[in-house]
């Protein structure tokens, strides 16, 4: 993997763009990867609470996301079970109402089909958010859309919506994501990490 991990993690590439948001903070890049993992979580960007912590999913969203998969931390940080791969691997910052900056491009630009060829092919692959249906299923559709049309890509992969506490009214809105959605996904998690 030529130390993908290692060269990710010393990416510097956005400091300026985070100079300049209201945290002014200083990239933080949270790789978590490692050939022969067999599930791959393409998420977003890490949260200010990861960019803290420097492992991925150590929130709230983090917890949802872990039950939805229906595996415990002792499985989603196993490196040789799970890879966490976001669109951008740090902390963007906010915009104005207090949310998450989306992932830089450059990021993903940077580095994400490199690391994908570095890993290979995945048993599954669950996609975390619009940014990843969008990178991974080459969609423009809404985020409901893709989620909805699920059957289309699963087994081997699943497309969700971010797991943050913003998307609470999105799961209550949408029963047939955790009546029929979810059960399938952690059939397949267990089938795939047992
Ligand atoms: S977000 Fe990606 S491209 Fe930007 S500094 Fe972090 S690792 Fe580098």
């Amino acid at each position: 993997m030529n130390d993908l991990p290692a060269r990710i993690r010393a990416c510097r590439l956005c400091a300026p763009r985070f100079a300049a948001t209201a945290t002014g903070h200083a990239p933080r890049p949270v790789p978590w990867f490692r050939p022969g993992a067999r599930v791959l979580i393409a998420g977003q960007a890490p949260g200010a609470r990861v960019h803290a912590s420097g492992r991925p999913f150590t929130d709230p969203s983090g917890d949802r996301l872990r039950d939805w998969l229906g595996i415990g931390e002792d499985v989603f940080y196993d490196l040789d079970r799970v890879a966490v791969v976001p669109m951008a691997f740090c902390f963007p910052g906010y915009d104005a109402h207090g949310s998450d900056l989306p992932p830089p491009p450059v990021c993903a630009q940077t580095w994400h089909l490199q690391v994908m060829e570095a890993m290979g092919p995945m048993d599954l692959v669950v996609l975390v958010g619009g940014h990843a249906h969008r990178w991974h299923l080459g969609s423009r559709a809404p985020v409901t859309a893709t989620v909805s049309a699920w059957r289309d890509h699963a087994p081997a992969i699943f497309p969700l919506p971010h797991p943050s506490w913003r998307n609470t009214g999105w799961i209550r809105k949408n029963p047939w994501f955790e009546t029929d959605l979810l059960p399938a996904l952690r059939a397949r998690v267990r089938e795939v990490l047992t």
